[in-house]
């Protein structure tokens, strides 16, 4: 219920400025907005879709449908927890490993090629084949949620536990064959865990369908991975805020910033985590320390591709400032908020922030 509450402060502190817009006089005429929750279960999150200007009721409530089937689609394809009938997804993959080759969707097969690129791109920052230590720190973290989000110190894992976890994780043991549709897990202790990029990538080819589907205005909130389709209907830009790590604090935004059409994805440590003993231990681990990372509060990513943001947002809290700011130069056409936790903000020379 707490984890809940948290996406849904999260949520509203995003979407308050891209819907503060609401029924404004453009330039020649009012304008209407529309919004919708798609759903609670998809990626165990919330999601909406706003529109704006002239798209008709019929037409809002189409992209409305849509987006429920591809998140509900993509949300059954990534699951790591449960399997669904008629589909064989992550999960089928993992209790396959060092067992045998799992059939699956061509959509599956092209999101793990991207996952293995992302992994050479962030020099293995962004592993999903780190399931086997995520694992210990979720059910770490699970343990405490059924105590207070309080977790004794004497059951914190131990060095020796992460560093066993952590000789299953290459992700050479991912074995994908394109031509025969298959994917093959060879280390039977590793698992996929694809909870850095997958919601990302699933925004990201939603928003691509609507586009086709003639959305020109248009905000995506895929809990809390914002993508904007096109611009304002009056021609301007739109403004979003980036969540104050610090809840302590009564600005529940800690800036704002303009933005065209664009992806925002932000990783922050804020969101899930435990307390044990005067530390807290949020779920972004560090696949180097096998810890949780704490360079950051949190790193917002600013992309043309959800997934690509969503896979650098994660990297990104994973290494130093110095270190991220040379990744993003490379791939170039990336924006970055860096916040660090003592409030100090840093960014990259595109970051256009208004009051
Ligand atoms: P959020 O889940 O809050 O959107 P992220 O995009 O940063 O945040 O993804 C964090 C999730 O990704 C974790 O819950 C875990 O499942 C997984 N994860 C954590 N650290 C890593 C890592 N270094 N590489 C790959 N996946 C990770
Ligand atoms: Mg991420």
């Amino acid at each position: 219920m707490k984890k809940f509450l948290c996406i849904v402060l999260v949520l509203v502190c995003f979407l308050f400025p891209l819907t503060a817009c609401n029924n404004k006089a453009t330039k020649n005429k009012e304008y209407e907005t529309r919004t919708k929750t798609i759903s609670y279960v998809h990626f165990n999150t919330v999601s909406t879709l706003s529109s704006y200007g002239d798209t008709t009721a019929e037409e809002f409530e189409e992209y409305v449908k849509t987006a429920d089937e591809m998140l509900g689609y993509y949300h059954k394809l990534f699951d790591i927890y449960y399997e669904y009938a008629g589909i064989n997804n992550i999960k089928t993959i993992n209790d396959n490993a060092g067992k045998s080759s799992v059939e699956v969707d061509v959509e599956l097969i092209d999101f793990l090629i991207y996952c293995k690129e992302l992994y050479a791109l962030t020099n293995g920052k962004t592993n999903i084949m780190l399931g086997s230590v995520l694992k210990i720190w979720h059910d770490k973290r699970e343990t405490a949620d059924m105590n207070g989000g309080y977790l004794d110190e004497a059951l914190l894992p131990t060095v020796e536990e992460l560093t066993a976890a952590a000789a299953h994780t290459s992700i050479e043991c991912l074995v994908i064959d394109k031509e025969t549709k298959t994917v093959y897990i060879s280390d039977p202790e590793a698992s996929i865990d694809v909870g850095a990029i997958a919601k990302g990538y699933a925004a990201n080819k939603l928003a691509k369908k609507l586009r086709d589907m003639g959305a020109d205005s248009m905000a995506i909130n895929a809990g809390g991975n914002i993508i904007t389709i096109g611009l304002k209907p009056d021609g301007d830009k739109w403004v979003t805020g980036i969540t104050n790590p610090n809840k302590a604090s009564e600005n529940s935004l800690i800036c704002k910033v303009e933005v065209g059409e664009i992806s925002l994805v932000t990783s922050g440590n804020y969101e899930r985590y435990f307390v044990s003993g005067s530390n807290t231990y949020h779920h972004i681990i560090d696949p180097e320390t096998l810890m949780p990372a704490n360079y950051f509060a949190s790193v917002s990513i600013f992309a043309s591709d959800s997934g690509l943001a969503d896979s650098l947002s994660t990297a990104l809290f994973c290494m130093s400032y110095e270190e991220g700011l040379a990744l993003v130069r490379r791939i170039g056409n990336i924006d970055v908020i860096w916040i660090y936790n003592d409030g100090t903000i840093k960014h990259t020379d595109g970051v256009l922030f208004v009051d």
